[in-house]
């Protein structure tokens, strides 16, 4: 099936060069982008940078957010923006999903043999690999093998991925939680999401998407929005950390509506891994991923 799909991809491709060559080109350039995206993985192109999410009372350092990067030995550091969603068309991001997976659940356990036994590890899981037949029996068998503590490891999904088939969501969730991972709902606010679902749902942590976050001090509406968020998070009972902070006043909006968790610029961009120690080590030092009670 993911054949036919990318076959039918490969049509559409070919087919716009009779009408503009300027689709042409672009489907020629994703055309060849997945092409080397299907050995970037093999070649051991791939990376995860990790983004700190620290603790709005300025309490040091929660988790942290395990994000692709692509060195490509031409094209230089490709952002995830501009392959993930080939990855999701060609059906590739399953395969490097579970990449990801492995590669988290090796810098968990890293990250426990130094004493950061708290620090919790999310992960983002997109449509496509959500929605893999074998996710659940995949995801399982890499968690053994690791044998991390599961509590640490946390799925971030859009509210697209979930709501696409609730049913299917509910199982796979379930199933998952039991083995102890938890789940945050990422990019809340852009997508269509039920309420009742939400709330039927094993998600211990919202994720309110930069686009409010980075308005609060112009936009009345987005101040609104935030607030929103937080309080209806609240009374169901999850979390809730603010992406893409970048200034002292979008921290204090944050801060005064008692939002419980701050990811952005303000504190530190994403990172790769020898740098996320030595900021764990720095005046930011975590005491309480390091010591519990988060
Ligand atoms: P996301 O999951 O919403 O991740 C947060 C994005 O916001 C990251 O972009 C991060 O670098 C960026 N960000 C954080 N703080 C700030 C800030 O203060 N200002 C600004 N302007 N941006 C900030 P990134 O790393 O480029 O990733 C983009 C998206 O790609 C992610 O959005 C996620 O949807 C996807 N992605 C990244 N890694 C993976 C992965 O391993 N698997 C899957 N399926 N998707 C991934
Ligand atoms: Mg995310
Ligand atoms: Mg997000
Ligand atoms: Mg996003």
């Amino acid at each position: 099936a993911n054949r036919a799909m990318f076959e039918a991809k490969r049509d559409t491709g070919t087919s716009h060069r009779y009408f503009s060559s300027h689709f042409a080109q672009a489907g020629g350039r994703q055309l060849q982008l997945e092409a080397e995206l299907r050995d970037a993985l093999r070649k051991g192109e791939l990376e995860l940078h990790f983004q700190p999410r620290v603790l709005i009372n300025g309490r040091g350092v929660a988790g942290v957010e395990c994000l692709l990067r692509w060195n490509h030995p031409v094209r230089g550091r490709v952002a995830p923006d501009e392959f993930i969603p080939a990855a999701e068309r060609s059906g590739l991001i399953v395969p490097i999903g579970y990449w990801v997976i492995e590669q988290a659940c090796m810098r968990l356990r890293e990250a426990a043999v130094l004493g950061y036994s708290e620090l919790v590890f999310a992960v983002n899981l997109s449509f496509r690999q959500f929605h893999d037949r074998r996710m659940t029996d995949t995801m399982f068998r890499i968690i053994y093998n690791a044998n991390i503590d599961t509590r640490l490891l946390e799925l971030e999904l859009t509210e697209s991925a979930m709501m696409h088939d609730p049913d299917y969501a509910q199982r796979c969730l379930r199933e998952l939680h039991s083995l102890g991972l938890s789940f945050a709902l990422d990019d809340f606010g852009t997508g269509f999401s039920s309420l009742s679902h939400l709330q039927n749902l094993p998600i211990s942590l919202v994720k309110i998407d930069k686009s409010f976050v980075q308005r609060v001090e112009s936009d009345e509406d987005a101040q609104h929005i935030v607030s929103a968020i937080i309080s209806l998070s609240h009374s169901l009972r999850k979390k809730v950390v603010a992406e893409g902070v970048e200034t002292a006043g979008q921290l204090a909006f944050l801060s005064a509506l008692k939002c419980d968790q701050i990811q952005g610029y303000y504190y530190a961009r994403p990172m790769p891994w020898a740098d996320l120690l030595d900021y764990l080590e720095g005046p930011h030092r975590i005491i309480a991923a390091r010591r519990g009670g988060h």
